[in-house]
């Protein structure tokens, strides 16, 4: 996953004012904010990141520069309670009183309509597009066949010693419970229905991204002109770096930790995404063989031809579909995906440990 990086000239004063970060953390740690305070002596603007650790099941970082700590706060307290909604909204594993999620539109699947927030329904529209262009690559309705990877892959991870493979009669029984035509969107009664009691929605594959992407909007019209939000490395560059007009810096993980360098590329990024799917973010081991998260709905297993598939773009909700999606194509199919999409560039780090481009991602690189 990418990882962010400092800016190099601040380095030696963010060592210095770590007294003040153990303060701060302190201080807020009730809101559930952890931020880590860095700045660049007493030039202005500062650069300040906060870091939180509940949503989205990982690692929310926020980073800008700004005039002063309490401008910085409350930008990241927008963001954060923001980012927060829209992780109680497409939970598919918690209820939340007073609110009908996914959650309780998966607990109702054959059985009800569920009124649903408006943010519900756009994720779900905008999943079931990246379905059809996809062709059918990445499927928000595959609950069914997910949760038993998930089930196994947990199990495998507690226990390796008794890891197992899900049977393939099971994967195929639960694969005829995933038509996403059968999510029945009402948008005028703003209800979502699956018309199958054995289906179920998970949305890992998108969510991070397209809520990242409204948030940044939110931030935006808020005044947060400049800054950067990753959510488990689903990132988005706003802007430029406001002192200095430069491109944000997001580095590229290496897939293979451990050997050589944890990046294996830093990008100039302003103003758009950079997302990453690859095989060591979750997986377990079967027989010395690894089996990660994401799931080609043609072979029912995880697909193994990369390590990681990176996507940078402008929104942040099509590159986290087209970092899933791409994963499950063939190198030769998603390249001609890719090329066929404006400003939307690919790398792909094989299997066998070669790296492909797409044809403008190089202009990304930085010298
Ligand atoms: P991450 O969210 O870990 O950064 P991805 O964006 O690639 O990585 O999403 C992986 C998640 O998407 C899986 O954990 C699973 O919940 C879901 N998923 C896996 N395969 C598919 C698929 N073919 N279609 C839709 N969702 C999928
Ligand atoms: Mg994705």
């Amino acid at each position: 996953m990418i990882k962010i990086l400092k800016d190099h000239k601040c380095g030696r004063k963010v060592m210095k004012r770590r007294k003040h970060a153990a303060l701060l953390i302190s201080a807020v740690f009730m809101a559930g904010l952890f931020f880590s305070l860095s700045g660049c002596g007493d030039a202005r603007p500062v650069r300040y990141e906060a870091t939180f650790l509940r949503l989205f099941d990982t690692r929310t970082t926020i980073i800008a520069y700004t005039n002063d700590k309490d401008e910085f706060a409350r930008h990241s307290q927008l963001i954060y309670d923001s980012l927060e909604e829209y992780h109680k909204l497409y939970d598919i594993y918690n209820s939340y009183e007073g609110l009908n999620n996914l959650k309780t539109v998966n607990d109702y699947a054959g059985k009800a309509p569920v009124k649903v927030d408006r943010r519900i329904i756009d994720l779900l529209s905008y999943a079931r597009q990246w379905h059809e262009k996809t062709g059918g690559k990445i499927n928000v309705a595959y609950g069914a066949v997910l949760r038993i990877w998930h089930d196994y892959r947990e199990r495998g991870m507690e226990e390796p010693e008794t890891a197992g493979l899900p049977p393939v009669e099971e994967l195929e029984r639960a694969s005829e419970h995933t038509d996403i035509n059968k999510v029945i969107i009402d948008e005028e009664a703003s209800t979502v229905y699956l018309a199958d009691p054995e289906m179920s929605l998970d949305v890992g594959a998108i969510a991070k991204g397209y809520a990242v992407e409204q948030v940044s909007r939110i931030a935006v019209e808020n005044g947060f002109i400049s800054g950067l939000i990753s959510v488990g490395g689903n990132v988005r560059a706003i802007g430029s770096r406001s002192n200095t007009g430069k491109p944000w810096n997001i580095g590229i993980q290496n897939p293979d930790p451990g050997e050589g360098s944890s990046e294996l590329y830093i990008l100039d990024i302003t103003d758009a995404s950079v997302v990453t799917s690859g095989i060591y973010e979750r997986y377990y081991t079967v027989d010395g063989k690894n089996y990660h998260h994401i799931i080609d709905p043609d072979t029912l297993y995880p697909s193994e031809d990369y390590k990681s598939v990176s996507i940078v773009c402008k929104d942040s909700g099509m590159a986290d579909a087209l970092s899933t999606a791409v994963f499950n194509m063939s190198l030769e199919e998603g390249m001609e995906f890719i090329e066929s999409m404006p400003e939307t560039e690919a790398f792909w780090v094989l299997s066998n440990g070669e790296y492909r481009y797409s044809s403008r991602f190089r202009d990304f690189i930085k010298r």
